[in-house]
């Protein structure tokens, strides 16, 4: 069952993001498809629907993400948490190589791994909002 997430909140999480998804930086201005506002912690997790568990998420991200909270680290395959915008840095764990999203973390990695932020499609479309200047970290 969706959760309802009023338009005031809704609003909140999208100017705090600058209108860009927090986990792969895609601009919402370019994006198909509105970003939306993911639930960190997913509900049937124990999370809540407050400001400071809700993210703004493509629908690639958010949809990729689902209801998992983390994945097996594909170099130690320890289970590791997710990239958390509310709580941690972006920068800290990705970086950008071209137009590719770097791992620098476990929690990088089995982001980056979940997410598909490197999926050649959408490797091909970041390129081109570089070359732009419509995507930078
Ligand atoms: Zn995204």
């Amino acid at each position: 069952m969706p959760v309802e997430i009023s338009t005031e909140l809704r609003l909140l999480v999208a100017t705090r993001a600058k209108y860009r998804c927090e986990y792969c930086l895609f601009p919402q201005a370019v994006a198909l498809h509105k970003h939306e506002p993911d639930h960190i912690i997913p509900i049937q997790h124990g999370g809540s629907t407050t400001l400071e568990n809700l993210a703004l998420a493509c629908l690639r991200c958010n949809r990729y993400k689902g209801p998992n909270v983390g994945s097996f680290d594909p170099e130690t395959k320890i289970l590791k948490p997710f990239f958390d915008p509310r709580r941690e840095i972006w920068f800290e764990h990705f970086e950008l190589v071209g137009s590719l999203i770097a791992p620098k973390t476990a929690n990088g990695r089995v982001t980056v791994k979940l997410f598909r932020f490197n999926d050649p499609e959408r490797v091909a479309e970041r390129e081109k909002l570089m070359r732009a200047g419509l995507y930078s970290m």
